[in-house]
């Protein structure tokens, strides 16, 4: 059975002290109200991870996890964070391949691929973004254009490398746009990106990979996208900076 996982993706918000108290919160009622098996993550900016990960203790079901890390292992690339610093802190779960690093950060998916077998060879769980932008979207080429992604970053993996990574769909004409993928745009995908992951992997790992949706998810909509077969949980920006809303798109399985 694969894992159910909403994951809160803060991007670059959120002081020390504002981080502090949105995770006590977040780890508060995760405590107090019925969670049914979902994993919580928390992506924060990297100076909060440890402060982060101290608040959040032993509570079986919240985790930690960075927004990023470098393709190097180590060395002089001032600025970077490696994947072995992050494991070394208790990180345990990193995004990669977020479509703000794509555009913004010029990541390719040469490069994307280069951070996965980085992460994993640290013991990191890749969370994998992919998506298409509006153009694609309207030129009816998003399929191929999504799962060249995975083949272009995920593909060259051992079965038991890839079966640690998470896959998160996030259309990009969805990321902060208010303008949500429906339900069936999002099941669509998901199944069709299972049934790539099958092609090169077989159905058993196929099955047990979370795909996470991306894009404008927020309580009132989470329920609906949710309930889809594909559909594993969400990678959520905005709407995760909430305690309330965060909780309450946890508690829509
Ligand atoms: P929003 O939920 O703010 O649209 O952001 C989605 C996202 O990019 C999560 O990684």
């Amino acid at each position: 059975m694969r894992k159910k996982i909403v994951a809160g993706n803060w991007k670059m918000n959120m002081t020390f002290e504002e981080g502090q108290i949105l995770t006590s919160e977040i780890v508060n009622m995760y405590k107090d109200e019925n969670v049914n098996d979902v994993i919580a993550i928390l992506n924060p900016p990297f100076p909060h991870l440890f402060p982060v990960k101290k608040l959040i203790g032993d509570v079986a079901g919240v985790s930690i996890g960075a927004q990023n890390c470098s393709d190097k292992e180590s060395g002089a690339f001032t600025g970077e964070v490696s994947a072995k610093i992050l494991a070394s802190f208790g990180v345990e779960y990193v995004i990669i391949g977020h479509s703000e690093r794509r555009e913004y950060f010029n990541e390719d998916n040469e490069l994307l691929a280069t951070k996965v077998k980085t992460a994993l060879a640290n013991g990191l769980k890749p969370i994998f973004c992919c998506g298409e932008s509006l153009d694609i979207r309207t030129a009816g080429t998003h399929e191929p254009n999504v799962k060249f992604q995975l083949t272009q970053s995920l593909f060259d993996l051992s079965p038991e490398d890839f079966s640690k990574v998470i896959i998160a769909y996030e259309p990009i004409w969805a990321i902060g746009t208010g303008k949500t993928a429906t339900a069936d745009q999002a099941q669509e995908m998901h199944a069709a990106l299972r049934r790539h992951i099958a092609s090169k992997f077989g159905k058993e790992i196929a099955d047990n990979t979370s795909i996470l949706y991306g894009g404008s998810c927020n309580p009132k909509n989470a329920q609906e996208i949710f309930s889809k077969a594909d559909v594993d949980g969400g990678l959520i920006g905005g709407a995760s900076l909430k305690s309330r809303d965060f909780m309450d798109i946890i508690k829509s399985f």
